[in-house]
């Protein structure tokens, strides 16, 4: 499955320091394979600007998740209870503050009225199955109740708590943050389907990881579905190997989220672990390779 990633205005846009909701720059996320880059990206346009659906009445709300719903939930919904404790075990293992900024999750019943909505309130884009959207005043997830819709609100909603702290967050290192956090809880963030597919070229077609790389994507329509895996790869690699990584991780955040300017994530993992592509390698054989 590909996912793809879109802002109408440029990653690399300075923005002030600093986390909350002022000054948010429209951004889009998108889960599906896309089509029109293009056509997207000159489509984007904040969404307080348009009428959403069902802001009147919110069904339910889960901590800082306020969840709109053509459809009429239990008052204790697992997938939504589980979205609850995303934000907890997503704060606790980046060592996050948290946010209290609402987060708006609009579900739709079927796969149809979701498309209709998303095409006449966005009708540049092609149809995918969820957003993730970023606007000067507002977080917003859209979803149909689907086959994959777990799954899919763990990778948006994880977007959500991660821009209710931070605005500039690199764009592969948000998503594989995502694709950490949309596998199910219990799971340890192993997201097998991008490892054995990292391991398959590793083998096949003399892929190398190369975090460097993946930093210089300042645009969604430049990320492939591979990019994705190995913004998935470092992040995991990260999180669970040696603790000192770990923490590297954290205190790169915490540089994002306090300076404008800040070294980039390769430089201080290569300064710590010089042949780091190695042991990211290393660490895919001993995860995925018996599975
Ligand atoms: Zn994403």
């Amino acid at each position: 499955m590909t996912r793809r990633c879109f802002s109408p205005s440029p990653i690399g846009t300075i923005r002030p320091a600093g986390s909350g909701a002022e000054h948010r720059l429209p951004k889009f996320s998108r889960r599906g394979f896309l089509g029109a880059v293009a056509a997207m990206i000159g489509g984007c346009r904040a969404l307080h600007e348009r009428k959403l659906p069902l802001a009147d009445q919110p069904q339910a709300e889960y901590d800082q998740l306020v969840i709109h719903s053509t459809l009429e939930l239990p008052s204790q919904h697992r997938l939504l209870e589980e979205l609850r404790l995303l934000r907890t075990d997503l704060l606790q293992t980046l060592a996050l503050r948290a946010s209290n900024e609402p987060i708006h999750v609009y579900l739709f019943e079927t796969e149809q009225k979701f498309d209709e909505f998303m095409r006449s309130s966005h009708p540049n884009f092609p149809l995918r199955r969820a957003f993730f959207v970023e606007s000067d005043t507002r977080l917003s997830v859209f979803a149909f109740w689907g086959d994959r819709v777990a799954e899919d609100l763990r990778h948006e909603t994880s977007h959500g708590y991660l821009h209710s702290v931070m605005r500039n967050i690199p764009l592969w290192l948000d998503e594989g943050i995502a694709e950490y956090f949309e596998v199910p809880r219990g799971t340890g963030g192993l997201n097998l389907p991008h490892g054995q597919q990292l391991l398959t070229m590793l083998m096949t077609q003399g892929w190398r990881p190369n975090m460097a790389r993946l930093e210089s994507l300042t645009a969604v329509g430049e990320m492939r579905q591979e990019d994705y895996a190995e913004s998935w790869a470092w992040v995991h690699w990260l999180l669970h190997t040696e603790p000192e990584r770990r923490i590297l991780l954290q205190q790169f955040l915490q540089s994002i989220r306090s300076q404008a300017v800040y070294l980039p994530l390769s430089a201080a993992v290569k300064s710590g672990t010089p042949d780091a592509e190695h042991k990211l390698c290393d660490h895919l054989f001993a995860l995925c390779s018996t599975k």
